[in-house]
């Protein structure tokens, strides 16, 4: 398929704001497409190179698309920053520019949607010496061959901006129409394939029916919600079990005889930096196939005890030298759920009852390879009691767990709550920043922070506070490489960072687009995307009732 096909579908979606419209353009389009192109195209339609799930960066930052587009449209710096200003965007600024150049080079070869995939994978593979330079020549070689329109599109695709209103829902339920699947289908394959594309390629081969588990393919992780409190939490389930909310990080154990995969929350594959753990799973785990979750914490190699998140996030990172980290910080799996076991999938199956096959499926490993604390209990006191232990211990607070519902994932659908003391933080994504001034001067000085709604980020204040100097200026190092547009000072970023951000109070405030802002924010910690992601920062939905139940306190 030629690349411009998309570029004119591209401009459709561009065109309209409605959900509906959006849907009806591309369900009409994917049928189209030929099935052995269908799954790039899916991806491409979202704004996305590769699966969201296998987060890979190109690695083309707005600088380096800058030296790309000044390149092929052969025009110097100052006649480049002149389009750049004026259109505020450097894929509005590609297709200016390349308009001229087009003119002059026709007859050449047109870009297809295959040249343009293949091109855009190779990227994060390019390391090591002369990697700048093989970069700038694949990304080239597209732009010359792409039309104006075509041009625009590209570089926001490898910048990540799309701005063409294409969320998962609108990819979702394109798919469903244009397959005559039921939307519920298509999002349960997804929760088990994580890929849109390859979703719509196996419903345009009828094959989503009999879609079951795969050991060794991460199953979307279920989700909690956050409860107001412990008495409303209790209320809303019959039966309630409750287990300590552990700080650390997530993983699902997959194992099939003796081969054992350990997959993050984000579906990473992390086997190689826990070799204890794969051990454990061999040993420990009673089953020839099953697949089970747990949270892993870093311990202190002295005490036992466990340490913050960050120097598990050490462990994670780790790509070598893995015996020794071993040894330097070891770690500690609670386990809290089954998924799978015995060629049998339990998804379905209430908590209660994947509680009780774990129960049985672990032989546990005394401070090692243990079940998570867990009680059964709808009484206050006893629930109370259980939650001051968890905060006592330095943890979190705790989850209260529906012990009558099914695992759902992907999902935050209230069976299970987290609870945790009051005026809690907010998750929030650094969308802008602003150059500072005096001491500040050469850093980013103020962040903009942004919070997740209707697919996008809607600004709720600024957060000048909370960093020391050091923080400030690793911070700017690592924004630097997110800018996507620059005027006046200020910088607008891919919404790639996530803080943790504390606050006196949620306002109501014009200034912002959310509605609202923060009293005082300050920054608490930098959020690892192992951690959280930006599709995982707080909701402009969960603010509002934020602010509406600070309110109700007076
Ligand atoms: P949050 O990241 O704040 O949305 O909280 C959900 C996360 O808490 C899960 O993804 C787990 O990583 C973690 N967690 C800690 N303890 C438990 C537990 N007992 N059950 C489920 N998740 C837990």
């Amino acid at each position: 398929m030629l690349y411009k096909e998309l570029a004119v579908v591209y401009e459709q979606l561009e065109s309209t704001t409605k959900k509906l419209e959006k849907t009806q353009i591309l369900s009409k389009f994917f049928s189209k497409v030929n099935k052995d192109e269908l799954r790039d195209v899916v991806l491409l339609s979202a704004g996305l190179v590769f699966p969201k799930a296998e987060q890979k960066d190109l690695g083309i930052a707005l600088k380096m698309m800058k030296r790309i587009v000044q390149k092929v449209a052969g025009v110097n710096r100052t006649e480049f920053n002149k389009v750049y200003r004026r259109t505020g965007d450097m894929g509005l600024s590609a297709k200016e520019l390349l308009k001229n150049k087009r003119q002059q080079a026709l007859g050449k070869k047109e870009l297809t949607v295959e040249k343009v995939v293949t091109n855009l994978r190779k990227l994060p593979t390019i390391e090591g010496a002369g990697s700048q330079d093989r970069k700038i020549s694949l990304v080239s070689e597209l732009l010359a061959c792409a039309g104006s329109d075509e041009a625009s599109y590209l570089v926001r695709t490898i910048l990540g901006e799309m701005r063409i209103g294409v969320a998962e829902g609108i990819i979702r339920d394109s798919i469903a129409k244009c397959f005559g699947i039921d939307a519920t289908a298509v999002e349960h394959a997804y929760n088990l394939l994580n890929d849109y594309g390859l979703v719509a390629e196996m419903a345009a081969d009828n094959k989503l029916g009999g879609l079951g588990v795969e050991i060794g393919r991460p199953i979307r992780v279920m989700l909690a919600e956050k409860a107001p409190d412990l008495k409303t939490a209790l209320e809303k389930f019959k039966n309630p079990a409750l287990e300590i909310k552990l700080d650390g990080f997530r993983v699902q154990i997959h194992k099939k005889g003796d081969k054992i995969w350990i997959f993050s929350r984000r579906m990473d594959d992390v086997t190689r930096q826990f070799p204890e753990l794969v051990e454990w799973a061999q040993g420990h785990l009673c089953a020839d196939i099953c697949i089970v979750e747990g949270e892993t914490l870093a311990i202190s190699p002295k005490t036992g005890k466990p340490l913050p998140f960050q120097r598990l996030s050490r462990r994670i990172q780790r790509k070598y030298d893995i015996e020794r980290m071993v040894k330097e910080t070891p770690v500690q799996i609670n386990l809290f759920d089954l998924i799978y076991l015995d060629n049998k999938n339990y998804m379905d199956e209430p908590l209660k009852k994947r509680w009780t096959k774990l129960k049985s499926t672990v032989k546990e490993l005394k401070e090692r390879f243990i079940l998570v604390e867990h009680i059964e209990t709808k009484d206050y006191k006893k629930a109370k009691k259980f939650y001051k232990k968890s905060l006592a211990m330095g943890e979190e607070g705790i989850m209260v767990k529906n012990l009558d519902a099914a695992y759902q994932p992907g999902k935050r659908v209230g069976y299970w709550l987290k609870v945790k003391p009051t005026m809690e933080p907010l998750d929030l994504v650094i969308m802008g920043a602003e150059w500072g001034t005096g001491k500040r001067a050469g850093w980013f000085g103020s962040l903009l922070l942004g919070a997740r709604h209707a697919g996008r980020f809607v600004p709720i204040g600024k957060l000048g506070t909370g960093l020391s100097d050091e923080q400030f200026r690793s911070m700017t190092k690592r924004l630097k490489k997110l800018v996507i547009e620059e005027k006046a000072g200020q910088v607008r970023l891919k919404p790639k960072v996530v803080i943790e951000v504390a606050y006196e109070e949620i306002q109501k405030s014009p200034k912002y687009e959310s509605g609202f802002a923060l009293r005082f924010p300050r920054m608490l910690r930098i959020r690892e995307p192992e951690d959280k992601a930006p599709e995982d920062a707080d909701t402009l939905e969960r603010i509002k009732r934020l602010y509406e139940q600070q309110k109700g306190r007076g």
